[in-house]
């Protein structure tokens, strides 16, 4: 891993390149920011700029022996601390009993996809953190000599440190041994223990921009761009909700077929198939319902805008876009704002657990009145 690896971040980039290049390195640097920008990539690109032999252009070489190592995991002078679940029967647990997890998740998910993690923990609901002996861990490992005259420990999600463990590791990086160094990388900094956070010197790492998460899908997922643009602009600047967002396509396909066909029958006013589609979407089950109904509200905004001729105030994928061409002149200043509050009001129904196949009929009768306001 190296900088030029990283999507975006150029200024994070540069910061980090003058702290190691001036010799101006803390003890204890934080990394935070959203999941899924790329901030572990971040940490691990910094450590093998720190270790590297043969820096130039402003990036670790990718060839010199500390790079290879650092590249298969195998850095000498390089720990990583991670959150862990103790195994049953288990009095102690430390990140590298679950080491082989955690290689093999460094392996398959660069942005670090923390359901992933609970995955290879071997329990989806599991709490994972780090347990009081860690500390005692790294001390152990920090006490052998360095081989390249630093050694780095790399703790993912620091916030998940319990107060024990936080209060001995206190000491470690107030007082580091030799010039051992802590790059923590944080989801979530305030909840990260004021007596560990204070002591950082912190660095924010910032949302990726659309531009940026569009790349990559549309190089990933070798998908039209359009549709990358779309999913790029509801994943709010993070990777893993762009991935998240590209696994439901399916999903979002079925939403869209059910919301034209919605559409049609009740300008149609065909009743009676009206009642059969509400019992389909009845049939998604209460979370599904509620999904599909915020994926219309989307819908709704996306074609009252549409007529507005700004593509780039658009986001609508190919299939979407396809339908709005003539639909959107359904949706005007008069009824965007009832069909929305119609819609609105229909999820609190639903979420109030009311009988969905009526509720949905309800709804669907009334879009037949709302398209003709
Ligand atoms: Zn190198």
């Amino acid at each position: 891993m190296k900088f030029s690896d990283i999507p975006g971040h150029e200024r994070v980039k540069e910061r980090l390149r003058a702290l190691v290049d001036s010799d101006q390195l803390p003890h204890a640097l934080l990394v935070y920011g959203r999941s899924g920008i790329g901030k572990m990539m971040m940490a691990r690109a910094l450590a093998r700029y720190i270790h590297c032999t043969d820096r130039h252009d402003g990036d670790s070489c990718g060839v010199c022996p500390a790079c290879i190592q650092h590249n298969s995991l195998n850095h000498i002078d390089t720990h990583y601390s991670y959150p862990v679940l103790k195994p049953a029967g288990r009095m102690t647990v430390v990140s590298d009993d679950w080491n082989e997890q955690w290689r093999e998740f460094l392996g398959q998910s660069r942005y670090m996809d923390f359901g992933e993690w609970l995955k290879l923990l071997d329990n989806v609901n599991g709490q994972p953190r780090m347990y009081v002996e860690e500390s005692a861990d790294i001390i152990r490992k920090l006490n052998f000599t360095s081989h390249t005259g630093r050694q780095i420990v790399i703790m993912w999600l620091p916030e998940r440190m319990g107060e024990e463990c936080a209060n001995k590791m206190l000491k470690l990086i107030e007082e580091p041994l030799g010039d051992a160094m802590f790059i923590m990388v944080s989801n979530d900094a305030e909840s990260i223990l004021p007596t560990i956070f204070s002591r950082t010197q912190r660095i924010e790492m910032l949302r990726l921009s659309d531009d940026t998460v569009a790349e990559y899908v549309e190089e990933k997922y070798q998908l039209p761009h359009e549709d990358a643009v779309a999913i790029a602009h509801l994943a709010d600047g993070s990777i893993l909700q762009a991935d998240y967002r590209v696994g439901n396509m399916d999903h979002q396909k079925e939403f869209l077929d059910l919301f034209m066909r919605l559409m049609r029958l009740a300008y149609q006013k065909k009743v009676s198939d009206l009642r059969v589609w509400a019992n389909e979407v009845a049939a998604l089950g209460r979370e599904g319902s509620i999904d599909f109904l915020s994926y219309c509200l989307d819908q709704v905004r996306e074609n009252f805008v549409y007529r507005l001729a700004i593509p780039k105030l658009n986001y609508l994928t190919v299939d979407e876009n396809a339908f709005a061409r003539n639909f959107y002149k359904f949706i005007n200043e008069r009824n965007v704002l009832t069909l929305t509050s119609r819609l609105e009001q229909t999820i609190k129904d639903i979420k109030a657990n009311g009988n969905a196949k009526v509720i949905m009929f309800d709804f669907a009768v009334r879009v037949i009145m709302h398209l003709r306001q």
